[in-house]
Parts: C-alpha cells; structure tokens; sequence
C-alpha cells in the first residue's frame, strides 16, 4: 500500500487545513520536550512568529537513561492543546506506548513514532486503527526497506495519513549524534507515494549543524522539516545542544524559504 507502484501520485494529508505533501513545504517546530507552561507557550509564539505549521513537543520522552527527564504526560498534552489554541499550530507529540494512543490522540493533531518505536508493531497497529496523522520517524538501525514495512503496518489498519521522517542513523562516525540520511529522501520519493519530513535537529545532534542540512533536505526533496528551538537551549532539559535559538530558526526559515522557492 505504501508503495509508488500502487498509488503514482503524491499523497497528501489534510491535517486540520494544513497540507502536507505534494508541492507544500511544512515546518513542524518546538522544543523537543515540555517542560513547562511558559516554555512551551514561550516556544510555540516564537515558531509561529517565524512561520512554522506544526507545534512539536514530547510529553512522554523515551530517554536513554531512567533518570533523565520523562515528560509531563498528560499535563504536557494539556499545554500543547493550549498552545494550539492561542497560536493556531497543528501538534505534533510522540505516543510512546498502546495504552496512551487515546490520550494522546485526544490533545494532538498528528501522533509521532518515535525512532525507538518504529518497529514495534503492536503500536503500528494502535495508531493505524486510531485513524490520526502518523510522522513514523526512522529507526536508529532500520533500512529503508524494514521503514516502508513499518508504514505498511499502519496503511493496512486503513489509515494513509502516514508521514516517513528521517531522523539520521546509526553509523561509525561519532562526531555528529547520528548520520542523516539524505539519500533516504531521494528514495523514499521514489518508493512512496507518502509525505516525508527531515529531522536534521536529530540527524545531526549539534546546533551549528541544523541549518545547513535542513537546507540540503529541502534541496533533496522533502516535504518538511522537524527543528527543535527552545527559547533558551542552554537550559533545556533536553537535547539542548541541538536546539536552535529563536534567531538562529528565524534564520533558517529564511533561508529554507529561498530553496524551497526554487525546487
Ligand atoms: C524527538 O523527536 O524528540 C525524539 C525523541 O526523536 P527520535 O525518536 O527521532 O529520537
Ligand atoms: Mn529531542
């Protein structure tokens, strides 16, 4: 179902009058956790500002380690849907298990898999029978063949409303957090029929890094960029070295504006 053989023209998914796919350029951005009320209302002005579509924001983290911050769950849902209410901005949050689906699903407006998640199947399957807008991020190990079946989970539940979004890979290089993976999006294009979104904030994991590949990404294709921005990345409680200062993401839409005008 996922694949371009069956479906030639470009899907694109109507979220709540946002396009996504097809000629539209979108930009889903935020903090990558929610850490407070100010910080996210704080956040969420600021890309908006700039010019984003999408509020992103985790309320459940899937972190490396059981001390680290774990979200605000519900509390953190809450506060996206009052972002969304006071800016307009669709949410986007990740569902990190089958028993928060229907929580999540009932405060955002596109559920995230994270990368740690694409290939659990079980939750492939919840989010293809909730019928709300997918962003499947790509395993940290996974080829792209394995991310394509991990779509087709979700398609074959009868949901389409599925997004690829490449997030970088594992390889031997350390110097970047993870190796983003360009030629994915070449690919996927050629493959799919689907919408599919680069993450370069995680791609890259360091902030110098964001703005010249979320350039390179829209360049090569893609139908959308996912950029964490914290109104002050030197005290986030995550993944703060790959955040992006309000000015630095202005920045960056400027430019990525310029590209997406000319592809
Ligand atoms: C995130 O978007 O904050 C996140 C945890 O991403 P990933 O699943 O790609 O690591
Ligand atoms: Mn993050």
């Amino acid at each position: 179902l996922v694949s371009r053989e069956v479906k030639s023209e470009d899907t694109v998914i109507n979220i709540g009058g946002v396009l996504v796919g097809g000629t539209n350029l979108v930009v889903m951005a935020g903090p990558c956790a929610v850490e407070s009320r100010e910080q996210l209302l704080e956040s969420a002005k600021i890309v908006k500002e700039a010019g984003a579509q999408f509020l992103r924001g985790g309320a459940y983290k899937p972190r490396t380690s059981p001390y680290s911050f774990q979200g605000l769950e519900e509390k953190g849902l809450k506060m996206l849907a009052e972002a969304r209410e006071v800016t307009g901005l669709k949410v986007v949050t990740e569902v990190v298990d089958i028993q928060s689906v229907s929580v999540v699903s009932a405060y955002a407006d596109v559920l995230q898999i994270g990368a740690r998640n694409m290939q659990n199947f079980q939750l492939l399957k919840a989010v293809g029978k909730s019928g709300m807008p997918v962003l499947l991020k790509r395993g940290m190990a996974a080829t792209i063949n394995e991310w394509l079946h991990a779509a087709e989970y979700i398609l074959s539940e009868g949901n389409f409303n599925v997004m690829f979004c490449e997030r970088g890979i594992r390889t031997f290089e350390d110097y970047t957090r993870n190796t983003l993976d360009l030629s994915a999006v070449a690919a996927l294009k050629d493959l799919s029929h689907l919408p599919v979104i680069v993450d370069p904030s995680h791609g890259t994991g360091v902030w110098k890094l964001v703005r010249p590949m979320a350039k390179a990404a829209v360049a090569s294709g893609a139908d959308g960029l996912m950029i964490e921005v914290h109104p002050n990345p030197a005290e986030a409680l995550s993944d703060g070295s790959q955040s992006l200062t309000p000015a630095n993401f202005q920045a960056l839409m400027n430019e990525v504006g310029i590209i997406a005008a000319a592809v």
